[in-house]
């Protein structure tokens, strides 16, 4: 075994929250699993390895390693994983959001806005958006991001997306079932068929997952037997499940997702009882978009039921032009407590090993050995700051 290429001790941290239940020496109380005066030693043994956490605990026991670096008194958590973007788009919403923020109501249908829009920018032009959003996304505390597809809705502006957001993230989502594209609005069943056939085959090489907006109350959207067809023809191409459910109605999303096994369904913000009974007796997270509803000025999700139901929450951004352009995990966190009934603990697990969960990843969202050295720093003592100074940006991606 080669020795170590570098091995960075970090101290100065006041509070390190690991959102790990299982640490000795930890607070759990919150459900944090917090070390105060903590050090923490990050590295790797081979030069094309990301970098892991080699050791934590108190700093007065930490050991000597080959850097180090003293954040004098911040705290320190696990970088956000945003599990629920769409960010390889072009083109400009604004005046829709001033439209709907004066009266008009969302129905979905601006997404064509921006599909127009993204099939005009050539390729260049949507990569240099598209870091330039995850670089926004890194300066707000964002480690892993999840990126769809669903603005190009042809099998090759599909694919150029899938390809693109490879560039940035492994974790990419074949969103070919975003809307009806209006080309098509003529025949739904044929544009269905080539979503779960020859688009699908052209994207699944360049996806982990596959998405539907299961959306009965959406003209544009696509209904339970459209998302089932199009869901299982992806569970037999290697792809794991996401469903966007549930939210401008009631609807099935929640259920197929559930059925089907898939790792999250997203915004459940119109809940029946069987629909929480469902998501607590599954293994599919609930992933609650607060930045939606704030946008969008609807009613949030009641994230209260479904912890107090026992089913496992993330928080995402839902990062997209139309219903949300917000990039910011903060502020998600800060909806979350100020608006859906959670803790500031809960949302901070939410926002971190909730969106592991939601990607079905153990190697991110906490802060344990061996673990991806995935942290954010706070210019601030307690990860209470997070809501309590909502809009203030004290929250970054750590960089060693
Ligand atoms: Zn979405």
């Amino acid at each position: 075994m080669p020795e170590p290429l570098t091995g960075i001790l970090i101290t100065g941290i006041t509070e390190l929250v690991t959102c790990d239940d299982t640490l000795d020496g930890a607070e759990h109380g919150e459900g944090l699993g917090i070390l105060r005066d903590a050090a923490v030693v990050v590295g790797s043994d081979y030069e094309d390895v990301a970098a892991t956490v080699q050791w934590l605990g108190p700093a007065a026991r930490a050991p000597a390693a080959d850097w180090a670096i003293d954040l004098d008194g911040k705290a320190v958590l696990p970088g956000f994983v945003d599990s629920h973007t769409h960010l390889v788009f072009a083109g400009d919403r604004s005046a829709e959001y001033a439209a709907r923020m004066a009266g008009r109501p969302y129905d979905g249908g601006g997404i064509a806005t921006t599909v127009q829009a993204t099939r005009e920018a050539d390729d260049a032009t949507l990569r240099t958006l598209l870091a330039d959003r995850v670089e926004e996304m890194r300066s707000q505390g964002t480690t892993t991001v999840e990126v769809k597809s669903g603005y190009g809705l042809t099998l090759a502006d599909e694919v150029r997306a899938l390809r693109l957001a490879r560039e940035v993230t492994e974790e990419t989502t074949y969103l070919g079932a975003h809307v009806v594209p209006p080309e098509s609005r003529g025949d739904r069943a044929a544009y269905v068929e080539l979503v779960a056939g020859d688009m699908l085959a052209a994207a699944a090489p360049h996806a982990k997952w596959i998405d539907v907006f299961c959306e009965p109350a959406s003209p544009h959207a696509f209904d339970a037997d459209e998302a089932r067809h199009v869901l299982t023809a992806g569970r037999d191409a290697g792809l794991g499940l996401r469903v966007h459910g549930n939210q401008l109605g009631h609807g099935p999303g929640v259920q197929l997702a559930v059925e089907l096994g898939a790792a999250s369904v997203d915004h459940c913000t119109h809940l029946t009882d069987d629909d929480v009974d469902a998501l607590a007796g599954g293994d599919t997270v609930a992933t609650l978009l607060p930045g939606v509803e704030f946008s969008t000025r609807s009613p949030y999700p009641d994230a209260r039921r479904l912890l107090d139901a026992g089913v496992t929450v993330a928080l995402a951004t839902d990062c997209n032009p139309g219903t949300c352009y917000s990039s910011s995990m903060p502020l998600m966190i800060a909806l979350a407590v100020r608006e859906m009934g959670m803790t500031p603990a809960e949302a901070v697990r939410a926002a971190a090993v909730g969106g592991a969960r939601a990607l079905r990843r153990d190697d991110v969202g906490a802060v344990r050995l061996g673990a991806r050295a995935d942290l954010a720093v706070l210019d601030a003592p307690s990860y209470l700051h997070i809501p309590y100074r909502v809009g203030v940006p004290i929250a970054r991606t750590l960089v060693v």
